[in-house]
């Protein structure tokens, strides 16, 4: 790699022009790996810079939404070049800035270019439907218009693909935005901000805000100007957002936490079992919205499964990620890192057996905790119930398919589910049965198609859905139309 990131400003981005936040602060950035490395210093805006962006915003919404659908597509086409073009330099930097592996990281990024051109092509695509009406003269049928002004709202887990999956979509279909990320990826979020502004987006229709998600954020949700948000992110947070947004009559859209199970039937093939909780689970740390986080194992096959799953994450290299011999890298923050700590002991005072990991290396500075399993877990621990945001596995035995049915189900989320078997009328019956708005069969619980809806139920989302076509739904509005 070698390519080492230079310390830097990163502005606000703001009707077309970089500029600092109105009060002049800052802030810094810091590398999970390294706390005393700054990987560069963002803007700690205020209310008076949120307001020039949604005024820009509103501004260049006459045009833009006037603009030939094809047209707005094109911009993303032009801005999924310059972020290939620039993957490694934006990979290094997101590994840096929230500990992602590199080559994670670079998947990542590459994946923001493809959404960006799966946007552009919807560009093209039809947005509406002939409907016949009961009068003969009468010509009916919807068309779509954008929402306007959309907030943009986003966690530090996915800090390319997650803006990507919201601004595209919400540019081609006329929307134009403004985006305030996390402040543990405000650096990365810039960088994807430079390549849609370097595409040539006019002035105004994409606006960067980087501060506080109480001033920043909320100001956005509050704002009268703006039609709708768009929010990843923690599901206390999310709560908020909604009410706040449906008190004012905007639109929102809010996809939030998970505790997403793995089902490992008697008749599974242990070993793909085995692999996909790993890669599931402890890939990114376990700071995936789908990261696998309870596996729930049938009795029949349990020793034989956490044995091998054992041995393998015993042997989980952990490290700053920019390296070879690291596999797993560091919690994004330290505020992760203290959190994941708090439910490890958690898990551990209301009896649950640690069999591996959970070890922090205080000689190393960074928020490293080595990948946890945990034996021995029921249903009413809080490692069972609520979502950590970590490397941790909670092995849970369970007697028949049914019971495990029962148990993967019995938590306030529904965001992803896996189930490992060989048999057919068990995967039919869990397709039915699990409480999950991404359902997989002999596959890992994270890992999605960019092409494909995803979205949670019950506490895991607002229940709309993002990505492929489904994104239309959220950043439009229909019109049904009828001309005599
Ligand atoms: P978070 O603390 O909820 O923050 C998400 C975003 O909201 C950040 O940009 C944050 O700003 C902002 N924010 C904070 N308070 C706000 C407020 N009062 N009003 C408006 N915005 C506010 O979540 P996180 O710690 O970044 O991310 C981890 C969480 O995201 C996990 O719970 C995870 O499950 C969830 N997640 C869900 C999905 C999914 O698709 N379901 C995907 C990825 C992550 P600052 O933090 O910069 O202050
Ligand atoms: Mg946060």
């Amino acid at each position: 790699m070698g390519v080492t990131v230079q310390k830097q400003e990163y502005l606000n981005l703001i009707k077309g022009k970089w500029m600092p936040a109105a009060s002049g602060d800052q802030r810094s950035s810091i590398n999970p790996a390294a706390p005393e490395e700054v990987v560069g210093y963002y803007q700690y805006s205020t209310e008076e810079d949120l307001n020039k962006a949604v005024e820009a915003a509103q501004e260049a919404s006459t045009e833009w939404r006037k603009k030939a659908a094809p047209e707005r597509g094109s911009y993303l086409y032009k801005a999924a070049n310059i972020l290939e073009s620039n993957v490694e330099e934006i990979a290094e930097t997101m590994t840096r800035e929230m500990g992602k592996t590199f080559p994670e990281a670079k998947g990542e990024t590459m994946r923001g270019a493809a959404i960006l051109k799966y946007y552009a092509g919807e560009g093209m695509r039809k947005t509406g439907d002939v409907i016949p009406s009961t009068d003969q003269e009468a010509l009916m049928f919807t068309k779509r218009d954008p929402l306007g002004v959309v907030g943009v709202i986003t966690p530090w887990n996915f800090p390319v693909a997650i803006p990507v999956w919201k601004m595209a979509p919400a540019l081609v279909y006329g929307n134009t935005v403004v985006f305030k990320p996390a402040q543990e990826a405000a650096v990365t979020a810039a960088k994807i901000v430079e390549c849609l502004a370097q595409a040539g987006l006019p002035e105004g229709v994409i606006n960067f805000v980087t501060g506080s998600g109480s001033t920043i954020g909320q100001g956005l949700v509050d704002h009268s100007k703006v039609n709708g948000i768009t929010f990843t992110g923690s599901e206390q947070v999310g709560r908020d957002i909604g009410q706040r947004a449906l008190a004012r009559g905007a639109k929102y859209q809010l996809e939030m936490g998970g505790k997403n199970p793995v089902i490992v039937a008697d008749d599974a093939d242990i070993d793909l079992a085995v692999d996909a909780v790993i890669s599931g689970g402890l890939k990114s740390t376990g700071q995936k919205c789908t990261a696998t986080s309870r596996v729930i194992v049938q009795r029949g096959v349990y020793e034989e499964f956490s044995q091998k799953l054992l041995q393998k994450v015993k042997g989980i290299k952990v490290g700053d990620g920019q390296h070879e011999n690291s596999w797993m890298g560091p919690c994004a923050s330290e505020n992760q890192f203290h959190s994941v700590s708090g439910y490890i002991e958690k898990g551990k005072e209301e009896g649950a057996t640690l069999l591996t990991g959970g070890e922090t290396f205080p000689e190393k500075k960074g928020y490293y905790i080595t990948p946890a399993v945990f034996d021995d877990v029921t249903r009413d621990m809080t490692i069972a119930r609520e979502e950590i945001f970590g490397p941790v596995l909670a092995l849970m035995k369970v007697d028949t398919l049914e019971e495990a049915f029962e148990t993967a189900n019995d938590v306030e989320y529904g965001l992803s589910a896996s189930l490992f078997t060989t048999n057919i009328q068990k995967s039919l019956a869990f397709i039915d049965e699990i409480e999950a708005g991404l359902v997989r069969v002999n596959a890992e619980s994270a890992g999605v198609e960019l092409q494909a809806p995803f979205g949670g139920m019950k506490r895991s989302s607002s229940h709309s859905r993002e990505q492929g076509e489904a994104a239309i739904e959220f950043f439009t509005s229909i019109k049904t139309v009828l001309v005599k």
